[in-house]
């Protein structure tokens, strides 16, 4: 579903991605790991078109692709094809909700902006979607009369409801209390089990190894390491191992 191919990024000429390239194929779950400061932000940044790259292409689907401008500023989005940039659904660390809408609003603002179906199929498809997460009995409360795991909730709901080809994940789950990240991480392995196709960055490791079909990982601004958890338990990749003993 979703190439990255070759693409570079560098802040003030200092290279912060150099040269990545990998796939996430329809109905895959792949995580990004890495410690602090290797561009796992930067990167999912690039694939959402919110910033600009300085070399590569990432194609969305086989046939249409979007190649994202290489020296466009001023711009927020940075793709040539919008259309295929709806398709792409996002969940940032900080839940970026919008705080003047309620919950249901705020999903119903985007499909509604695009057309998507009629009124009446955006609501029935937004109480779906909010039943799925847990949240449909808080439809109309605002964002700040819920907790941190609930903004994530809904923030989860309100991507989906573009119906997105793969949904990216930003440390969905770094600015929760810790009781709260497990609410949230169990609903993104229910979408993994419905086969929505996932891109993770993550700093829990024991929910990567477990919901992944893939584990990215990347240092320095490369992935040096794109294999199947199976394959990183048996030790094949010291680095990594090295890496989880140190954050453990
Ligand atoms: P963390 O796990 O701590 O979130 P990360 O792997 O997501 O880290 P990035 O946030 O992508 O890492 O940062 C990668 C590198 O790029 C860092 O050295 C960072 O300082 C630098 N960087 C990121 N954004 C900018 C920016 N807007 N301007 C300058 N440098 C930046």
């Amino acid at each position: 579903a979703l190439q990255a191919k070759q693409l570079h990024k560098a802040f003030n000429n200092v290279e912060v991605l150099g040269s990545i390239s990998f796939a996430v194929t329809p109905g895959e779950v792949v995580s990004l790991i890495g410690p602090s400061g290797s561009g796992k932000t930067t990167l999912i940044r690039l694939l959402n078109g919110m910033d600009k790259l300085d070399g590569g292409e990432v194609w969305l689907n086989d046939q249409s692709f979007i190649r994202l401008n290489r020296n466009t500023a001023g711009k927020e989005r940075f793709y040539e094809n919008s259309a295929l940039s709806q398709q792409i659904g996002m969940v940032f660390q900080g839940f970026n909700l919008f705080p003047h809408l309620t919950v249901l609003e705020n999903l119903l603002l985007a499909p509604t902006w695009h057309k998507l179906g009629t009124a009446e199929q955006r609501q029935h498809f937004a109480a779906v979607t909010l039943n799925k997460v847990g949240m449909l009995d808080h439809a109309n409360k605002y964002p700040h009369q819920l907790s941190g795991g609930q903004q994530q909730r809904v923030a989860i709901a309100r991507a989906l409801m573009m119906k997105p080809r793969i949904m990216l994940f930003d440390e969905p789950t770094s600015a929760l209390d810790p009781e709260k990240v497990t609410e949230v991480l169990n609903v993104i392995e229910q979408l993994a089990r419905e086969g929505i196709t996932m891109l993770i960055v993550t700093h829990e490791m024991k929910f990567a190894f477990s919901i992944s079909d893939r584990v990215l990982f990347m240092e320095q601004g490369r992935i040096v390491c794109d294999d199947t958890p199976d394959a990183l338990r048996s030790g094949n990749h010291p680095r990594i191992m090295q890496f989880l003993k140190d954050i453990s």
